[in-house]
């Protein structure tokens, strides 16, 4: 029997998780923002704005929802930093700590990192490729729950975005965390070119923070995913998507499989067979213009705990 990935109740909810508005360093204002992505058929957004929590619940109603956000960053040298994303379903403008710019003397980047988790925050990595921080960092550190795959204003910037690598070689190493896709506007270049899909079991604040610390989301800057399933009886792994021209199953180990459509065809599904000696499977969509997908992993050691 074919089970979801995703929960079989619930609402899909589009939403671009990391930005500025004039609040710090962005070009809009929070009100023009939201009226961007009202329009374009967003669900909800996070104003992740520098080292100042804001919830914007004044911007917030029944159909879009602002999440309580902020963005940290811990700078080492004119070109290397640390900059980690904190989500809340909170209704406050304050953290339980003092919210303000640490420098490296001050802080570590993981102690920065515990300091927003112990406020109840989900925290994610920014742009680890464009803020040059070393394996062995990104590798040691610990206790958040996100990861930029993709942050289309760093790509626009240096090409800087894509970590999809990086994020691979984490999940060898054991690490369970999730795959984001942002925009982390601050300019009109950087809009609408990053976002995740989760599926919430309503539309709500506390509803999308769940499904975010569920994983019950996936990470695109173009493809949608429609399903991904897998039949633990036959150990078949199924995926349905929008028209792409590849479909990519990254396992470990050993290696996955990748899938082409036809010359001037698409496709929109796809399966594999498991070996069984998988730690994780995940897979990723590309479309005709080379935009992806990338689903969340199922990971087969916490399954098999259950
Ligand atoms: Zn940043
Ligand atoms: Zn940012």
């Amino acid at each position: 029997m074919r089970t979801s990935y995703f929960p079989k109740n619930g609402v899909w909810l589009k939403g671009n998780t990391h930005g500025h508005s004039t609040v710090s360093d962005g070009r809009f204002t929070p009100e023009e923002l939201v009226r961007g992505y009202r329009e374009r058929g967003y669900s909800f957004l996070a104003l992740t704005d520098h080292n100042v929590l804001a919830a914007h619940d004044d911007l917030s109603d029944e159909k879009f929802i602002l999440l309580t956000g902020l963005e940290h960053d811990i700078e080492y040298s004119a070109g290397k930093c640390t900059h980690v994303t904190g989500l809340s379903a909170a209704e406050k403008t304050a953290t339980n700590y003092l919210c303000r710019r640490y420098s490296s003397r001050e802080k570590s980047d993981q102690q920065l990192i515990h300091m927003m988790c112990g406020d109840g925050q989900f925290v994610s990595l920014a742009h680890p490729v464009w803020s040059r921080m070393s394996w062995e960092e990104i590798l040691s550190l610990e206790g958040y729950q996100g990861f930029e795959v993709y942050n289309n204003g760093t790509e626009h910037l240096c090409h800087g975005g894509n970590a999809e690598v990086l994020w691979d070689m984490l999940l060898r190493a054991g690490k369970k965390v999730f795959a984001m896709a942002v925009d982390d506007q601050h300019v009109a270049e950087d809009l609408y070119g990053g976002w995740i899909w989760l599926k919430a079991a309503e539309r709500s604040k506390q509803a999308i923070l769940d499904a975010l610390w569920a994983g019950s989301f996936y990470a695109s800057n173009g493809p949608d995913i429609v399903d991904f399933a897998l039949d633990a009886e036959t150990g078949e792994v199924y995926v349905t998507c929008s028209p792409c021209r590849e479909i990519h199953f990254v396992t470990y180990e050993p290696r996955g499989k990748s899938i082409f459509a036809k010359e001037g065809e698409t496709i929109t599904e796809a399966s594999f067979h498991l070996r069984g000696t998988e730690s994780y499977i995940r897979v990723v969509c590309v479309d005709q213009e080379g935009h992806s997908a990338w689903s969340n992993p199922i990971f087969f050691d916490e399954r098999a705990e259950k």
